[in-house]
């Protein structure tokens, strides 16, 4: 399938989980693709996987809370590429803790990470699409925006993402971009093994006791939120935009 054949993407925190299975998964349809992430030596572990299977990928460093990084590199990349189709807004942190308990300092970095970074992606990226009259952004939102105990930052965060979609689909949508969120629910990759340490658990057994209580009986793999945001980013869901989609795996 050749879905993103002559589309340059940009996937945020493209190192490892599910911004890197979004990176593969759009370089194995055709889109040439920018892995961006804290360290450009680990995003160049994603993209090196990409060419090696003989698809198109660059590495870039770049903190995405940072809005001026974010504008360098954005212009390296449409100059390194010829252009800027696809955002997705991937890079997110966790720093959890119940809410009495919970630093400011935590508050704000993951209200600035998860939240603040995709104004300034979406900010930048939306010049470049606007010039086109083409674009595609599709951030990660969460199952925890609806409520999650000891994440009251991230969940603020996560449902910021969903107001922020809403309305930049008003906002974009005349100049033919499309912007939409995905909301997973537990997927196995680095950030929830640390949320299972802190609960003194290993992966194994914290990705057991969600499984149970999941309907599909099972958590999600990174893969299956790549497919997801494949599909945003696509013809295929040229009439979808406004939308927070739940991949959750059944689970309310
Ligand atoms: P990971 O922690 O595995 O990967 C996140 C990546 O983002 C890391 O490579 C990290 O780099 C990078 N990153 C963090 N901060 C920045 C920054 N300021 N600038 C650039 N890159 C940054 O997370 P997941 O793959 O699990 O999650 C991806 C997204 O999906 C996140 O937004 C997350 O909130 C969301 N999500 C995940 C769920 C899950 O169950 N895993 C469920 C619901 C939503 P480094 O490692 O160097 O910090």
């Amino acid at each position: 399938m050749t879905r993103f054949a002559g589309k340059v993407a940009v996937v945020t925190g493209g190192a490892q989980g599910i911004g890197a299975a979004t990176a593969r998964r759009l370089a194995e349809e055709g889109a040439a693709v920018a892995v961006v992430d804290l360290s450009a030596e680990r995003a160049a572990g994603t993209a090196g996987d990409i060419t090696a299977k003989g698809g198109t990928a660059r590495a870039y460093g770049c903190d995405v809370a940072d809005y001026d990084a974010v504008e360098e590199v954005f212009a390296r990349i449409a100059e390194d590429f010829g252009g800027l189709h696809i955002l997705v807004n991937n890079a997110g942190i966790t720093r959890d803790n119940l809410f009495f308990k919970m630093p400011k300092a935590d508050w704000d970095a993951v209200l600035t990470v998860n939240l603040t970074s995709a104004y300034n992606c979406s900010h930048v990226a939306q010049k470049y699409m606007v010039a086109q009259k083409w674009g595609k952004i599709v951030s990660l939102s969460s199952r925890s925006a609806l409520g999650s105990r000891g994440q009251a930052n991230y969940a603020a965060a996560k449902a910021g993402i969903q107001g922020l979609t809403a309305t930049l689909a008003i906002e974009l949508g005349p100049f033919n971009i499309n912007v939409n969120a995905v909301a997973p629910g537990y997927i196995a990759t680095a950030m929830t093994a640390s949320t299972a340490a802190r609960v003194g658990a290993t992966a194994e057994e914290h990705q057991s006791e969600v499984a149970a209580r999941t309907p599909l009986r099972r958590v999600g793999q990174p893969e299956e939120i790549a497919s997801v945001v494949a599909f945003l980013a696509s013809e295929d869901a040229a009439y979808v935009s406004g939308q927070t989609l739940y991949v959750n795996g059944g689970a309310r």
